[in-house]
C-alpha cells in the first residue's frame, strides 16, 4: 500500500490536505454550517477538543469578518499555533481547564460552542458512548458558563442506546435541539452532531462548576424515557447530497479533469502519543506481535525487547 492508497479510500482526507485543512473534519464543520448557518453574526467562539486545529482554522477564517474574530481552542493534546487562536492545553473534564476557558468569557460571552471531542474508542460500545457522553456533558457545562443568551451549542454525539436522555438534556437548555449528519461524517459512523440554538436556561439558573452536569446517581430506568420526558429530535442530513461520499472510494484522477499529484498532511501532529513506539520500531526495538495458535485473540507485546 502507497502513500497514496489513503487518498483513494478517503476523498475527505485527501481534499483536506489539497485545500490546506489540518484534517477532514473540517468538512463536517463546513457542511453544518451550509445548512444551520452557525457562523452567521459570530464574533467569539470555543473549539473544545480542537487538536489538530481544522475547525478552529474554519472558525477564524469564517467568523468576526476581517481577523476581528476571538476563537479559544482547547485540547488534551498540544496542537501547532493558529493565527487569532488562542490555544489552551487541558483536559476539558477537569475544573481547572474549565475555570481557565471561563476567565477568558468574562463579561463578554461567548456566540458559539463546539465540541468535536472524541475519546480513545476501546471498541467496546457502551463503554465509547458513555465516555462520548461524559465529554459531551463536560462541553455543556463549560458552555452554560461562556455561552450568551440565544447561542449555539454543537458537539460530536453517539447515536448510541440511550441517545434520548441527552437530548433531554439538552433540551432543558436550548429552545431548538437536533441531530444532524453531515455528508462527510461516515454512514458506517455512529458519529453524529447535536446542533442545539437559542441557549435560553431554566429561569433561576445558576452555572456551577463545583456541581456537574455529570450526575452519577441516576435511576437505571431513568434512560427508559416515555411520556412527555421522551424527546424526539430531528434528525438532519447535510451537506450537499451530490457531494462526495465518504464511504466511497474515488479513483485518484478525479472528474474535474485535473491530474491526481500527491499532497503532503498540512499539519503533521507536533507531539502525537504513538512518537516513542514509532521510533523503536525505527530502531527495530518493537517486540513482535505474540499470537500462540490457541490464543483466542491476538496479543501485542508492545515491549522493547
Ligand atoms: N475538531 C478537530 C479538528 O478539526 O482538527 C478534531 C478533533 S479529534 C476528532 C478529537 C479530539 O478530542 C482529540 O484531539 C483529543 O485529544 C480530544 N479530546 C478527547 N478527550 C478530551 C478531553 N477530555 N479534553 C480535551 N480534549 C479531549
Amino acid at each position: 500500500m502507497g502513500r497514496t492508497s489513503k487518498d483513494k479510500r478517503d476523498v475527505y482526507y485527501r481534499l483536506a490536505k489539497e485545500n490546506g485543512w489540518r484534517a477532514r473534519s473540517a468538512f463536517k464543520l463546513l457542511q453544518l454550517d451550509e445548512e444551520f448557518q452557525l457562523f452567521q453574526g459570530v464574533t467569539r467562539a470555543v473549539d473544545l477538543c480542537a487538536a489538530p486545529g481544522s475547525w478552529s482554522q474554519v472558525l477564524s477564517q469564517k467568523i468576526g469578518g476581517q481577523g476581528s474574530g476571538h476563537v479559544v481552542a482547547v485540547d488534551l493534546q498540544a496542537m501547532a499555533p493558529l493565527p487569532g487562536v488562542l490555544q489552551i492545553q487541558g483536559d476539558i473534564t477537569q475544573l481547572s481547564t474549565a475555570k481557565e476557558i471561563i476567565q477568558h468569557f468574562e463579561g463578554c460571552p461567548a456566540d458559539l460552542v463546539v465540541c468535536d471531542g472524541a475519546p480513545d474508542v476501546t471498541g467496546l460500545h457502551d463503554v465509547d458512548e458513555y465516555m462520548q457522553a461524559q465529554l459531551l456533558l463536560a462541553a455543556l457545562n463549560i458552555a452554560t458558563h461562556v455561552l450568551k443568551p440565544g447561542g449555539c451549542f454543537v458537539a460530536k454525539i453517539f447515536r448510541g442506546r440511550d441517545v434520548t436522555l441527552i437530548y433531554s438534556q439538552l433540551r432543558v437548555f436550548f429552545s431548538s435541539v437536533l441531530c444532524a449528519k453531515p455528508r462527510s461524517s461516515r454512514n458506517s459512523s455512529i458519529e453524529a452532531f447535536a446542533v442545539c440554538k437559542g441557549y435560553d436556561p431554566p429561569e433561576g439558573f445558576l452555572p456551577d462548576l463545583t456541581k456537574p452536569l455529570l450526575d452519577h446517581s441516576y435511576d437505571p430506568d431513568f434512560n427508559q424515557l416515555d411520556g412527555p420526558t421522551r424527546i424526539i429530535v430531528p434528525f438532519v442530513t447535510c451537506g450537499d447530497l451530490s457531494a462526495y461520499d465518504s464511504d466511497r472510494s474515488y479513483p485518484l484522477d478525479l472528474e474535474d479533469g485535473s491530474e491526481y499529484k500527491y499532497t503532503p498532511p498540512t499539519q503533521p501532529p507536533i507531539s502525537p502519543p504513538y512518537q516513542e513506539a514509532c521510533a523503536l520500531k525505527k530502531k527495530g526495538q518493537l517486540a513482535k506481535e505474540i499470537c500462540p495458535q490457541d490464543c483466542p485473540m491476538s496479543t501485542v507485546d508492545m515491549l522493547p525487547q
